[in-house]
């Protein structure tokens, strides 16, 4: 899966390059880290670190997976997504209690390895913190899910776009609620990710930052479009763009 990534040196010219046929954007697949380590044709060497949390890129995958009509992969990572939320939302609720981010790993290690435990902690911990119980997938969304993941079930456009908005609409609701009632602790939960000390200890030198635009994205307003199909006529419109400046490939190691 792909994000397109400009030089930020050369944006710097951006018209002069356009202007001469010179524009390019770099295709990069996305990474576990969202690091990005490239040199562009004028040998600007670019160190980019995509600021996203990882549920906003795994809804990404889903939705592009979605859009060239791989639905299974898009329901596996509409799954993958949603749980990653799940882990965001109890985060934001640690802090918000006064806890520190330690304290949330070191309890976070009890339930990150079954997504049944964290889906438990969810619900519990929304239930104690906002007096109701948390909205979550049927029980006819959760056997779908199981009959594509464990079975191999195959879904239709129509499957994996009603799951997949769903999931987007679960998200969306979930998080403007917490960006306006806790923004304090939302913004300190989003800020960590943007803590550039690792990358520099790693890399001995200071990267660049960029925000990707997503479907779903923390510091965007609103946080989501009204639905999935919304969100992935903007998605389609952002890759016609970019495919209309030349491409390059760029390969990670
Ligand atoms: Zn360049």
């Amino acid at each position: 899966m792909i994000c397109f990534c400009p030089c930020l040196e050369c944006s710097k010219n951006m018209h002069a390059l356009v202007a001469s046929g010179n524009w390019r954007l770099y295709k990069l697949s996305y990474n576990e880290e969202l690091i990005y380590e490239f040199t562009c044709d004028h040998g600007h060497e670019n160190l980019i670190v995509v600021q996203k949390e990882k549920f906003e890129v795994l809804f990404q995958i889903a939705s592009l997976a979605y859009l060239d009509g791989y639905f299974r992969e898009a329901v596996v990572t509409f799954t993958s997504a949603l749980e990653r939320f799940y882990e965001f939302f109890i985060q934001v609720m640690y802090v918000e209690s006064g806890r520190d981010e330690a304290q949330f790993l070191e309890a976070w290690k009890s339930v990150k390895s079954s997504s049944e435990r964290q889906i438990g902690a969810y619900a519990l911990i929304h239930a104690l913190t906002l007096g109701s119980p948390a909205q979550i997938l049927s029980s006819a969304q959760v056997s779908f899910r199981n009959k594509v993941v464990h079975q191999g079930h195959i879904p239709s456009d129509q499957e994996a776009y009603s799951y997949g908005n769903s999931i987007l609409i679960l998200m969306r609701d979930k998080l403007t609620f917490l960006r306006e009632k806790y923004n304090i602790s939302f913004d300190k939960v989003v800020s960590k990710k943007a803590d550039l000390t690792r990358v520099v200890q790693k890399y001995q030198r200071i990267p660049a930052s960029l925000s990707d635009d997503t479907i779903i994205g923390c510091g965007s307003y609103p946080i989501a479009p009204e639905s999935l199909r919304a969100g992935l006529d903007m998605l389609q419109s952002y890759r016609a763009f970019a495919q209309r400046a030349p491409l390059k490939g760029v390969r990670h190691t």
